[in-house]
């Protein structure tokens, strides 16, 4: 071999080694999910973390439109940012980063973000506020509550990126990543799932604050409707590492066709 193809090769190699990952949640900065996530991708080059300054779950992909947002680096040099956690990557992606990350991948979150959940997950969203880039995205939530084994997302998370860089997925692929809270040697395995669904959310709460007014204190999820066999409820149930490919276009392609019947009959009412 030439010193030339010796040299590229060992630049390729390099490349490979070196990988520039963008790491959120919707826990906040002081996440212990978030801390176990960046040691998880330390290894594998360079890490930007840029995350709400507080707990954001349930977020979903809110933009913060009404206000400046700020930007603190703690002493772990972590981006806390006072917004929503598609604020911190969308900031990051358009102004803090010179270069576009690798990746971006969005966890530890406390707990699962099954079926439904992916519409309000603010963990979700940060992932997906990284598909315009047309690179790997990745939400990571481990399934208790309160969580017992991020160690075991953290050795999931690595498995998962070391897989991605070398067979990166289609563009425009969000994976929704749930890890049962087990030790590692107890997980089933890997699983390719599809979401589920909930019930609806349980009931809310009415109760008097302390100037006598009613208040209204939303309830938590509800449990799993449809948590058969194929879903991602299913999967973590039984001890898998649940996988669901998510993409963002929300159209009912199948009802196109008949809406547009609908419509002409519309048109022939005006
Ligand atoms: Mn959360």
């Amino acid at each position: 071999m030439g010193d030339n193809a010796a040299n590229v090769l060992q630049v390729y190699a390099d490349k490979r080694r070196s990988m520039r990952l963008l790491l959120s949640n919707d826990d906040g900065c002081q996440s212990a999910g978030l801390a176990a996530l960046a040691e998880a991708c330390r290894p594998f080059g360079e890490i930007f973390v840029a995350a709400p300054d507080r707990d954001r779950s349930g977020a979903s992909n809110s933009l913060t439109l009404d206000r400046p947002l700020s930007v603190e680096t703690d002493e772990r040099g972590f981006h806390c940012i006072n917004g929503t956690p598609t604020d911190c990557v969308h900031l990051a992606l358009t102004c803090l980063l010179d270069e576009p990350p690798d990746m971006v991948i969005s966890g530890i979150n406390h707990g699962a973000n099954l079926g439904d959940d992916v519409l309000y997950s603010g963990t979700v969203a940060a992932a997906m506020e990284g598909r315009f880039l047309g690179r790997p995205a990745m939400a990571v939530s481990l399934a208790g509550r309160p969580p017992q084994h991020l160690d075991t997302a953290a050795r999931v998370v690595a498995l998962l990126v070391e897989r991605l860089r070398t067979a990166p997925l289609p563009e425009l692929t969000l994976l929704n990543v749930n890890v049962p809270d087990l030790p590692f040697e107890q997980l089933a395995g890997f699983r390719v799932t599809r979401l589920g669904h909930r019930h609806p959310s349980e009931a809310v709460t009415r109760m008097q604050d302390p100037q006598g007014r009613t208040v209204y204190w939303i309830g938590g999820v509800g449990d799993a409707r449809d948590a058969g066999e194929g879903t991602d409820f299913h999967a973590v149930a039984e001890g898998h590492v649940s996988l669901t490919p998510l993409t963002v276009d929300m159209t009912r392609h199948g009802a196109i066709a008949p809406l547009q019947d609908w419509v002409r009959a519309l048109e022939e009412l005006a």
